[in-house]
């Protein structure tokens, strides 16, 4: 496997979560916030699972967070991933309202430790879309 060998499945996109990759193509963290309830959430659908409201409107988030949960993982979901263990997934709870699931790089993978605060990073794709995930920001 040579070294630039892609290590993540091209994630596939529905039409209620386009803004979120489009935005990714420019590094850019926007979350779907309910026109109707005033209340971000995650994941992007078709209705607020709030108030089942249909309008959804994209705000920018500025990437920052808390660590939720962690687990670090010592051998890889998938083959292709194989160059990226031991890593860690995480559950995020942005300071925006939502929480996400994601990766944390950067750092000694025990060092992604609940409570500790994060910032957006970004993981390109091969398509020029980016894999939004996590580094230490304490
Ligand atoms: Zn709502």
């Amino acid at each position: 496997m040579s070294d630039d060998a892609p290590t993540r499945f091209a994630p596939p996109t529905s039409p209620a979560g386009a803004p979120f990759w489009e935005a990714s193509r420019e590094r850019r963290l926007v979350l779907p916030w309910c026109d109707g309830c005033a209340r971000p959430h995650w994941y992007p659908r078709e209705v607020c699972p709030h108030c089942l409201a249909p309008d959804v409107s994209w705000r920018p988030s500025d990437g920052r967070g808390t660590i939720y949960a962690a687990s670090v993982m010592p051998k890889p979901a998938m083959p292709m991933m194989a160059s990226l263990v031991p890593y860690v997934v995480v559950l995020v709870d942005l300071d925006d309202g939502v929480r996400l699931m994601s990766n944390v790089i950067g750092c000694e993978p025990r060092a992604a430790s609940v409570g500790r605060r994060v910032r957006a990073a970004w993981e390109p794709l091969e398509d020029g879309r980016h894999l939004l995930v996590f580094e230490l920001d304490d």
